[in-house]
């Protein structure tokens, strides 16, 4: 797998431009990605969301990309570089593991991720699409899509139709494009829901993220820059709705408790958000002349900081996979992607579906093999180190 490098040669490699369905971080940054590799590129982004409190933590080929994309600036002077991983029982199991930490510095990395707010990365990302010269951006909503006459026809709520050689799908978790093309999608809820916010903090967090496993999923806070860190609160729906209620004074007592006042007196200082947790099994990620990519082609809890850093790989292999086709959408490099990507995708879902789940399990003998997880963790380096790589995707 490769990473973009601005393409020096500024000659269109087609006359029809390759469709971007969805204005999110994956739709933008894989429209930059192939703009710099000389495709003509037609972005189609709808609504804009307002900011809630969510930050996305970065990996290492991750900020790889999206600094060759130009995003450099804004991930040094918004984002937090995160160091150390701590993992904390908080589950009130019988067999209370030690807490374990992760150093960046055990595998030779200065820091294992940069942590930075969505839409401080959201709104750099469009300022470059929108300066772009190989983009054109249509602010619109796909409503769909056919194969005909061996390209792919894209239907707008505003616009007359696109023809394209390909289209990129990014348009999120309820993909109206992957419904268009009857993909069906395995989904399973969980009974939890994801609090969100920014809040600032009395003490230093020292670049380190801490997670709290509780019975009702990880609570964790991850650095930002000066004292402030982000929330993500997995816990009942019942508890958000309660969090949700509560006033910005309320609200940040309630996480100083939860974070058992490791980082002083907490104050809210931004948006907050509350989403729904689950996970999709998609096992078919491609169409004729079409692939799905970041949340459309896979969601599933933020455990781990998967996400994005997965839907980034999309891009990277997608690139590599056109690199080898002058044709954007010819078969061999759709299915080419398929199989690059399904891979990924699985083992990342299945890892987050079966932690979560240790979490979530009432039963005794899953609390003693999480527990003994976690030991075998804190006293074995290799496996650390092991486990280190596999969570940064290297
Ligand atoms: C609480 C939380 C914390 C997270 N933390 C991390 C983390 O630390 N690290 C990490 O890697 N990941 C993290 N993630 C996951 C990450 O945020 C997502 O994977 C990522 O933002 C998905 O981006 P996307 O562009 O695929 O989808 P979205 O952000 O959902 O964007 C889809 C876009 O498509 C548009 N759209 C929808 N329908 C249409 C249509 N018909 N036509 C045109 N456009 C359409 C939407 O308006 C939207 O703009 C976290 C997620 C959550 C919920």
């Amino acid at each position: 797998m490769s990473v973009a490098s601005p393409s020096p040669a500024r000659t269109p490699r087609a006359s029809a431009p390759i469709v971007v369905a969805g204005g999110g971080l994956v739709g933008l940054a894989a429209a930059l990605a192939l703009a710099e590799r000389a495709w003509p590129v037609t972005v189609i982004s709808g609504q804009t969301h307002p900011p809630d409190g969510r930050t996305v933590a970065l990996m290492p080929q991750s900020l790889d990309l999206l600094r060759s994309l130009g995003l450099g600036d804004v991930l040094a002077t918004s984002g937090s570089p995160l160091e150390t991983l701590r993992l904390i029982d908080d589950s009130g199991s019988l067999f209370r593991p030690p807490s374990v930490a992760f150093e960046a510095r055990e595998l030779g990395l200065d820091c294992f991720a940069i942590n930075i707010e969505n839409h401080a990365l959201l709104a750099a990302l469009s300022a470059r699409v929108s300066a772009h010269p190989a983009i054109t951006l249509l602010n619109d909503q796909v409503t769909g899509t056919t194969s005909r006459d061996g390209l792919r026809q894209v239907t707008l709520a505003n616009h007359a139709p696109l023809e394209t050689p390909l289209l990129v799908a990014a348009d999120g978790r309820r993909s109206a494009i992957r419904t268009a093309l009857g993909i069906a999608v395995a989904r399973k809820a969980y009974p939890q829901v994801a609090v969100t916010g920014i809040l600032k903090h009395e003490r230093d967090h020292r670049c380190t993220s801490t997670e709290f496993h509780t019975r009702h999923g990880p609570f964790t806070l991850v650095p930002l820059p000066g004292r402030c860190s982000s929330l993500v609160w997995l816990t009942a729906p019942d508890r958000a709705e309660t969090l949700s209620a509560m006033d910005d004074a309320a609200f940040g007592r309630a996480v100083e408790d939860q974070a058992q006042s490791m980082l002083g007196k907490m104050q809210l200082a931004g948006p907050r958000g509350k989403i729904g947790m689950g996970i999709d099994r998609i096992d078919t990620i491609t169409a004729p002349r079409c692939v799905l990519m970041g949340d459309a082609a896979h969601a599933f809890p933020p455990i781990g900081a998967q996400g994005l850093n997965l839907g980034l790989r999309d891009i990277s292999d997608l690139l590599d996979c056109l690199d080898h086709s002058p044709d954007a959408g010819a078969a061999e490099a759709t299915q080419r992607y398929q199989a690059l990507r399904l891979k990924d995708i699985s083992t990342r879902s299945l890892g987050v579906d079966m932690l979560n789940r240790s979490l979530l399990s009432p039963y005794l003998p899953v609390d003693f093999a999480r527990g003994a997880g976690l030991l075998a963790l804190a006293s074995i380096g290799p496996l650390r180190q092991f486990v280190m790589r596999q969570g940064i995707g290297r």
